[in-house]
């Protein structure tokens, strides 16, 4: 008996700056096989051709799929055809989903990144029958992505949910985007480290603990060291990841106010923080969300497919025919 083509597998990749991570998984979102290649960011020829290695090894080892789904980093139209912009990677207006298409011979489904994460913790994860989910993914900026009635919705360009480029701060720190005070610049690994760059310069007896990972010198630190220093219980790592759950709770508010979202889904590198960043952000959520006291707000919580969320979705949008 054949299977009809919705039970097959299907191949996930995932492209982030520094590696394409690709996968099998099942129609039940089990992960069946992994592959990856590093990929130089500066190149597009390079990562696409690190894109067809990856699925041609997995290929090579499951004969029966659905298609390959892949979700990177940039903004894509609504059609998936032209990635517009990549603050990251090198596309720039690029026709990568022809080019693959040529290559790879498959049915193909290519989108955002934060998009298939989103549609990953919907079907699979911690948004399972959401009326209404939000992703976001807090990772060296901060990605999106909308779920509303079972459906992913990318918006009419197909560049909806960026909202870590909602200005928070007027005339605030300069983003990858153009723009000054995008909120990827308060309530992001980046943020983190930016941040606990600024306070070790000026205050560097306060950030002894910091100091000491990075020889003492600051202008090293990054969010990771924050974040591995927090967990640790030192007073100013704590208190600047609590500085960006803040953060990421105001946007939650504002957000709140525009789609009034049943979930939202906390994703992305930072989110391996747990409650350090998710209870600050539901302290002040309480605090912004407009309306409060008379009205429902959504639950916050930590996405649950964790770094493979992004290739898990982006297998089961090409499974689903998005
Ligand atoms: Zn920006």
């Amino acid at each position: 008996m054949t299977e009809p083509p919705t039970a097959l597998p299907a191949v996930g990749v995932d492209i982030g700056g520094t590696k394409v991570a690709g996968g099998v998984v099942a129609a039940d979102g089990t992960l069946l096989d992994t592959a990856r290649r590093a990929t130089p960011g500066s190149s597009v020829a390079d990562t696409e051709d690190a894109i067809v290695a990856v699925v041609e090894e997995l290929a090579g080892r499951h004969e029966a799929l659905v298609g390959v789904g892949i979700g990177a980093a940039g903004w894509f139209d609504r059609t998936g055809d032209t990635v517009l912009f990549s603050p990251h990677l090198a596309w720039r207006n690029s026709t990568l989903r022809k080019d693959l298409a040529a290559r790879l011979q498959r049915p193909l489904w290519v989108g955002n990144d934060a998009d298939a994460a989103a549609w990953a913790e919907y079907r699979y994860g911690a948004a399972r029958g959401a009326s209404l989910a939000l992703m976001i993914t807090l990772g060296t900026g901060i990605g999106g992505g909308i779920v509303i009635d079972g459906r992913l919705q990318r918006g009419a360009h197909g560049v909806a949910g960026e909202w870590g480029h909602m200005r928070v701060v007027p005339d605030g720190r300069l983003c990858a985007c153009g723009s000054r005070g995008c909120w990827e610049q308060y309530a992001s690994g980046t943020a983190l480290g930016q941040t606990a760059r600024e306070v070790a310069l000026t205050s560097p007896a306060a950030a002894g603990r910091l100091l000491e990972r990075v020889d003492g010198r600051a202008e090293r630190l990054t969010g990771e060291d924050v974040a591995r220093t927090a967990a640790d219980g030192d007073p100013l790592a704590l208190e600047l990841v609590t500085e960006v759950g803040t953060w990421l709770g105001q946007g939650i508010a504002d957000l709140a106010a525009v789609l009034d979202p049943e979930v939202v889904v906390i994703g992305g590198g930072v989110s391996v923080l747990g409650e350090l960043v998710l209870g600050p952000a539901r302290t002040r959520l309480d605090r912004a969300l407009p309306g409060r006291g008379f009205r429902p707000g959504p639950r916050v919580v930590a996405a649950q497919l964790g770094a493979q969320a992004g290739l898990i979705g982006a297998a089961d949008l090409v499974r689903s025919g998005a």
